[in-house]
């Protein structure tokens, strides 16, 4: 089995979850790139292996198990699963004229994606000394910035805000499963991020946002779990 630490970054050819693969590899750790189109994740291993980063490719669709099931199969050992990947459904999600399709599938990527990645990946990361799981949320999910109508919370939106608070109260789930072992589960919000995901409208660089990933991936065995946190701190739930 491999000594190296050992991490998998979900939706890596892109975006936040690149750079948090390139945070991961500076560290000097494997880094799982996990894409679900074949042609995005060999050219991504290209750019990281380039970069410095001992990046391998890992077929990965969030939304079918059997892709997952296959992904698992391709490690001897787990320390790090960053939950990364995730999308904004589309449109329409005002309501009143929501369209249930486009929650459905922000749900299917974003929770429940990372609960199936998460529950195969679970007996691996089990076995590691130091086990870190960092599920990507955003500041849109907090209930309580939504309801103080902060400029934190984005449009109105019935899709894409609501499963991040879904995806919040899942983490809040395992992190109660997994107290008292050595798993640590947080929550981490790279802020408004310049990607593909908001036609590049964010005003961070994909880098910042990946810090706090880097940071909750690489929490001391006496760090916090489930937690929600940006780069100033915790988030208001
Ligand atoms: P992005 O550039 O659009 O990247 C999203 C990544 O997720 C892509 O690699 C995409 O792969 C992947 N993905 C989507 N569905 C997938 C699936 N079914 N299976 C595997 N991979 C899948 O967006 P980003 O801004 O970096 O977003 C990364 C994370 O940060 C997301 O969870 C997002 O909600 C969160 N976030 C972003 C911001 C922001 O301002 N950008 C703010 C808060 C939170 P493809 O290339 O194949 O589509």
């Amino acid at each position: 089995m491999s000594e190296q630490t050992t991490a998998l970054v979900t939706g890596a050819n892109k975006g936040i979850g690149y750079e948090i693969a390139i945070g991961l590899g500076a560290l000097g750790w494997r880094v799982g790139v996990g894409v679900r189109n074949d042609v995005r994740r060999e050219e991504a291993v290209e750019k990281l292996r380039a970069a410095g980063v001992d990046a391998f490719g890992v077929a990965l669709d969030v939304t079918s198990d059997a892709s997952v099931a296959a992904a698992v199969g391709q490690f001897e050992r787990l320390d790090v699963l960053v939950n990364n990947a995730g999308i904004t459904g589309g449109m329409a999600q005002e309501p009143g004229n929501t369209d249930l399709d486009v929650v459905r599938d922000a749900i299917e990527t974003n929770v429940l994606g990372v609960i199936r990645v998460t529950d195969a990946f679970l007996p691996l990361l089990r076995a590691s000394a130091s086990p870190r799981i960092v599920n990507i949320s955003s500041s849109v999910g907090s209930l309580t910035l939504q309801s103080q109508g902060t400029d934190a919370t984005g449009p109105i939106a019935m899709a894409y805000p609501t499963s991040k608070t879904f995806l919040n109260a899942v983490t809040v789930q395992y992190a109660k499963a997994l107290a008292g072992t050595n798993i640590l589960i947080n929550l981490g919000c790279p802020g408004f991020v310049a990607t593909d995901l908001n036609g590049f409208r964010g005003h961070r660089t994909p880098a910042q946002g990946a810090a706090i990933g880097v940071q909750l991936a690489t929490l001391p065995d006496d760090g916090p779990s489930g937690g929600y946190y940006d780069d100033n701190g915790p988030v208001p739930w």
